[in-house]
C-alpha cells in the first residue's frame, strides 16, 4: 500500500490528485500536493494495473 499503487497517483508529477488542487501561500496558483511513490494515507485506492506493473517491476 504506497502511492506509486494508488489510483489517486500521478505518476508524471509525482502528485496526489485525491481532491482538487488547492491554494498555497506563497503561490496563487492552486497545486496538488507532491508526494513520494513510497507515502500513503488512508485516502488509499488500490489500482490493479498499478500493482500488477509495481509486482512484475
Ligand atoms: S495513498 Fe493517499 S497520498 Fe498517496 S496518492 Fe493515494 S490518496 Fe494520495
Amino acid at each position: 500500500m504506497h502511492c506509486k499503487t494508488c489510483a489517486h497517483y500521478y505518476d508524471t508529477d509525482s502528485e496526489c490528485r485525491r481532491y482538487a488542487p488547492q491554494p498555497s501561500e506563497s503561490d496563487a496558483k492552486a497545486q496538488w500536493p507532491t508526494v513520494s511513490a513510497m507515502d500513503w494515507c488512508g485516502e488509499y485506492q488500490a489500482d490493479h494495473a498499478k500493482e500488477e506493473k509495481a509486482g512484475a517491476a
